[in-house]
């Protein structure tokens, strides 16, 4: 035994001029007649048999060299009759020496029972691989085998001419060689290149004869791996034409071309197969499947994901939306859809979601016979449609429960069967994967919101906090400064005397006035005014628009106001007065911080002053500042 694939290092010979190439396909040439043999390139000819309507034909080539001929791939019980005919148009079978094999399946060696006997000479040889070898002799011929990993990968022909082997296993590793013949530049390719042709043509005429091939690899090969190791080992050579032992030659122009496309075809589709038999259908499902995971890999957005998958599948039913329930935290869950352009949302789910949200896998299994259910748009969104929809189950992998559904809006009504659910099975593992991704993102992000919204209002009050001052005054004081007409007034408003309460009525009491006052203080001022909790019961008012004026009318309504207001609690019913400094923005200071001590300074004044009243700062409180 020699280990593959220490193959054929002399230099390729230079063939005579005039020899390489095809001599089918020249303007002038004859058309395709199945009936005779026909010379494809010089000295080679096809004596295969055409069967008619069949998309899986085989073919046989013959190598024409005096008494030391070559049969390429013999054939089949079906096949040899014919092709034994096609041969004595050419030369007697005695001038056949070699029997080329170049893996031992019934189209190619079923014949050889019946051809051995009619083989007379003492010196004809099997030509083929050890490992499909070991196989043909169970045939029990008389046949002598002549190993290519023997013999240097290479056979040199009387005359001059030599073929030479390669090494190309695929999804049978037994045989898979393919004979490259150096005078014509021919590579025999066997089951490499073969096609399913439809409407059988001797010579393949364009690259669109690439998706005869696509199937017969996809379905066939077993890996890409091992497929473009095939390939791989037929690259040094100067290819002039392929003639495989399925489909249609491929001439020069066509050689790269094919040769490059095949070696990066995703294969071992019969994996797939399991119950489905139609290749063509899984050529095309994984077609689909090639672009869900280029989606996959080249879109990061969920919206685009989302409408490339749309797209993918509107190829085979008519869909018209793609959208998404994911299961979220105390019965709610988070809608994805074209609505919301996918930026998420927490809704409670329509009943017939929620029902299917964390089911089982045998839970499903247990009432849907598929891998979706049918439904109608009016049960799975708010809105009153009546359009077919398709419930897709997304699995989490690590507890088998449903963690989200997908959701399939139709224009029609479609085939609910095994078909379908292959379809589905193909995209059901990437969408898990993205939306699970972006469950993730999107539960982040509303969570990093509703953090903020918490930190950004305080609870007891619901007025704004000082972190939302931090954040967002700056902002708004430049929107507002782009009118320097406007000023801006703060006022800082202390409650008096208010641990009294605390103290008296206890702290719940304190809580219901600072809740009863933060409302009157709201109502005090207009939207954009904004009133923030700027201590335990302090409020900074910042009043943008005013004039001196109305800034001062302002406070002393609502001083007045609280003045008035009577507040119920732990059955008594408390009266309190406020104290408020007021300064204002730019006139007082050059910025709003400083607005806010020279507001505290006022206020200062106004509680040594007797409380219950409003002062306005002035900058002798402020020359005076080192008393405070
Ligand atoms: P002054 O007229 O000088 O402002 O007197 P005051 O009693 O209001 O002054 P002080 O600043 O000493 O008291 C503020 C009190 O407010 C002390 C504190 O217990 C209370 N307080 C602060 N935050 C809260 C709160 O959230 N709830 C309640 N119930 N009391 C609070
Ligand atoms: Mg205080
Ligand atoms: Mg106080």
């Amino acid at each position: 035994m020699t280990l593959p694939p220490e193959q054929d290092t002399a230099p390729v010979a230079t063939p005579q001029a005039g020899t390489m190439g095809l001599r089918i396909g020249r303007p002038g040439d004859p058309p395709f007649d199945p009936d005779h043999a026909i010379q494809i390139a010089d000295r080679v000819w096809w004596v295969g048999h055409y069967i008619e309507n069949d998309i899986f034909q085989c073919h046989t080539y013959l190598i024409e060299n005096g008494d030391q001929s070559v049969l390429v791939d013999p054939g089949s019980r079906v096949s040899f009759p014919h092709t034994l005919r096609k041969i004595g148009e050419v030369i007697p079978l005695g001038h056949i020496r070699y029997f080329i094999c170049h893996h031992q399946d019934p189209d190619i060696t079923a014949c050889l029972p019946e051809l051995d006997p009619m083989i007379t000479r003492k010196d004809a040889l099997l030509v083929t691989h050890w490992r499909c070898a070991v196989l043909l002799k169970h045939y029990n011929l008389r046949f002598k085998f002549w190993l290519v990993d023997e013999n240097d990968w290479r056979l040199d022909l009387e005359g001059g001419r030599r073929l030479r082997f390669v090494f190309t296993p695929y999804a049978h590793f037994p045989g898979a060689i393919c004979t490259f013949d150096e005078l014509t530049g021919v590579l025999f390719s066997s089951d490499l290149f073969g096609g399913f042709t439809e409407n059988f043509s001797l010579l393949a005429t364009s690259e669109g004869y690439f998706e005869a091939l696509r199937p017969f690899h996809e379905h066939y090969m077993p890996s890409r791996d091992i497929l473009s190791f095939a390939i791989s080992q037929l690259d040094p050579l100067p290819i002039r034409a392929i003639a495989p032992q399925h489909g249609s030659i491929i001439p020069d122009h066509l050689v790269r071309f094919m040769m490059d496309k095949v070696r990066s075809l995703d294969c071992g589709l019969y994996m797939l197969a399991q119950k489905n038999t139609n290749f063509l259908r899984l050529s095309l499902l994984n077609k689909i499947l090639r672009d869900i995971t280029n989606t996959l890999v080249l879109y990061r957005d969920f919206q685009d994901i989302a409408t490339a998958l749309l797209g993918i599948t509107q190829r085979l039913i008519p869909a018209r939306a793609l959208s998404f329930y994911a299961q979220a935290d105390d019965g709610k869950a988070l809608w994805l859809a074209p609505e919301n352009r996918f930026r998420g949302e927490l809704v409670n789910p329509p009943e017939t979601v929620a029902k299917l949200l964390g089911l089982t896998r045998q839970d499903w299994a247990a009432r849907h016979s598929l891998n979706f259910a049918a439904s109608r748009a009016s049960e799975v969104i708010e809105a009153e449609v009546a359009h077919p929809c398709l419930l897709v189950p997304l699995f989490a992998p690590a507890e088998g429960r449903i963690h989200a559904l997908a959701i399939l809006h139709l224009a029609d009504e479609v085939k609910a069967d095994d078909d379908l659910a292959d379809v589905i099975e193909q995209m059901t593992l990437p969408l898990q994967v993205s939306v699970e991704r972006e469950v993730i993102y999107r539960t982040m992000d509303l969570q990093r919101n509703q953090f903020y919204e918490q930190s950004i209002h305080d609870p007891l009050t619901g007025l704004f906090t000082r972190t939302f001052m931090n954040d967002t005054i700056n902002r708004q004081i430049s929107i507002h400064n782009r009118d320097p007409a406007a000023g801006v007034a703060v006022a800082l408003v202390d409650i008096d005397h208010f641990k009294s309460v605390n103290d008296t009525y206890g702290h719940d009491a304190g809580d219901t006035v600072l809740k009863r006052l933060a409302k009157v203080l709201r109502q005090s001022v207009r939207s954009a005014d904004l009133v923030i909790r700027f201590g335990g019961e302090e409020f900074l008012i910042v009043l943008l628009d005013t004039t001196t004026a109305s800034a001062d009318q302002v406070a002393e309504n609502i001083r007045a106001a609280v003045e008035a207001l009577e507040i119920p609690t732990s059955g008594v019913v408390l009266k309190k007065t406020i104290s408020i400094g007021i300064s204002e923005f730019p006139t007082d200071s050059d910025t709003l911080w400083q607005a806010v001590k020279f507001a505290d300074v006022a206020l200062y004044q106004a509680k040594e002053g007797g409380r219950n009243r409003v002062v306005r700062f002035n900058t002798d409180m402020w020359s005076n500042k080192k008393e405070y």
